[in-house]
Formats: structure tokens, sequence, C-alpha cells
């Protein structure tokens, strides 16, 4: 069933190119700028990262930390953000890389990103399936949302780990498809499985228990 939801929205919406980002370092700057804001707020924190030249590890670890947060400001929660930016950083450079860091396995990595603060298991699994290729599932409240609907799991409050588990055990282990299916479970839910759903058009409507209970 997880499958065919898969298969059915990747029909419907196409790839959607995830992660946007042009190396691995962004991919994390915006796994942690995007916590508890917009993506288009992380877009022009990024930019702003960017034109400056401030886009790397390094260069964030030297810049002065009042400079980081002003040129985050649009992500929001600058002030634990600059911070938690440093952290991550630091930890890359100390750690020898993302070559170095590769070689570790899925779950040595996992646990050293998760003793990191500020980067919970959302952020820590977008930074292990988009930049270093880990097929571990990130799950987040859309994630939820849909798959209760759908009935598929009994609760929306359904622990993280558990869910991800679940998911990872009904589907192939294959990174396109853990890439693919995440980015297309959140373009669902932005344009139909929103908080008031949105079903007469939704591509999954026939594999919807909400909406057969509805209806
Ligand atoms: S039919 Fe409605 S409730 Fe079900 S997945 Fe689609 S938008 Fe969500």
């Amino acid at each position: 069933m997880f499958l065919n939801v898969y298969e059915v929205l990747f029909k419907f919406f196409g790839p959607q190119n995830w992660w946007p980002a042009d190396d691995r370092f962004e991919v994390c700057v915006g796994a942690i700028l995007t916590q508890n804001t917009s993506w288009s707020n992380v877009e022009k924190a990024i930019r702003n990262l960017k034109v400056h030249g401030y886009l790397s590890p390094e260069r964030i670890l030297e810049l002065d930390s009042d400079i980081l947060k002003s040129l985050i400001r649009p992500a929001g929660f600058y002030n634990q953000k600059a911070e938690r930016l440093k952290i991550f950083s630091r930890f890359l450079l100390e750690s020898g890389g993302f070559e170095s860091l590769s070689k570790l396995s899925n779950y040595s990595l996992r646990e050293t990103l998760l003793s990191l603060k500020g980067i919970g298991k959302e952020t820590a699994d977008s930074i292990l399936l988009y930049a270093f290729s880990k097929p571990i599932f990130v799950v987040d409240a859309y994630t939820k949302r849909l798959f209760y609907r759908l009935g598929l799991i009994d609760s929306e409050k359904i622990d993280y780990d558990k869910l991800r588990k679940i998911i990872e055990g009904n589907i192939p282990a294959d990174i396109t498809i853990y890439n693919e299916f995440h980015a297309l479970i959140v373009r669902e839910c932005k344009e139909f499985c929103r908080k008031k759903p949105v079903c007469e058009n939704c591509p999954i409507v026939r594999m919807c228990r909400f909406y057969e209970r509805k209806g």
C-alpha cells in the first residue's frame, strides 16, 4: 500500500528533484534552517550566505556571530540557528568532512548527528538522506497526517522512529524512492492533504479511508 501511494503520487506529480541545493553542505544548512519556518524564508537566508561567499563550513566558522545572525535572520530563530550552523560546521571540519563521515554506518552517523545540539530526528534524517545518500526515510508532520488519513497508521501522534521503520519496511531500500517519496508527500500535503483537505481532485482519493468515511 505504501508503495502504491508512492507510485500514484509519482505518476501524478512527477519527479520533485529534491533537495534544491548546489552541494551537500548547502543541503545541511537548509535542513538546519528549515526548522520551524517555510522554505521560502530558508531560501532568502541561503541566498544571503551565498551572495556574501559564506556558504562553506570554514567561512561560517570564522564569521562573526552577529553577522551570521543578520544574514540568516529571514529564516527566524536566528540566534539558535546561527549557533547550530557553527556547531555543525565545526563538527564537519573536525570529522574530516563528508567523505570521511560517509564511511560510518548509517546508524552510527545518525547517532553522531543526533548528538549535536539542535539536530533532531527530522533534521538528521534529511541530512542523511539528501546529503549522504543513506537510505533512511525522513518523517515529518505531513507524513504522519497523510498516512493517518489514508488509514495506514492508527494515530497522527505516532512515534517518529516507529513510523520511519513501518515505511522503510514497506518500500524498497532505494535512495531514489526515499528521496522522491518524502518530497511527494510534502507536495501532496501542500496541495491537497492540507489541514483542511481538498479531497475532490486528490490523486490518492481512492485509497483514502478519511475520504471514504466522509463520503
Ligand atoms: S482524499 Fe483528502 S484526506 Fe485523503 S489523502 Fe487526499 S486530500 Fe488527504
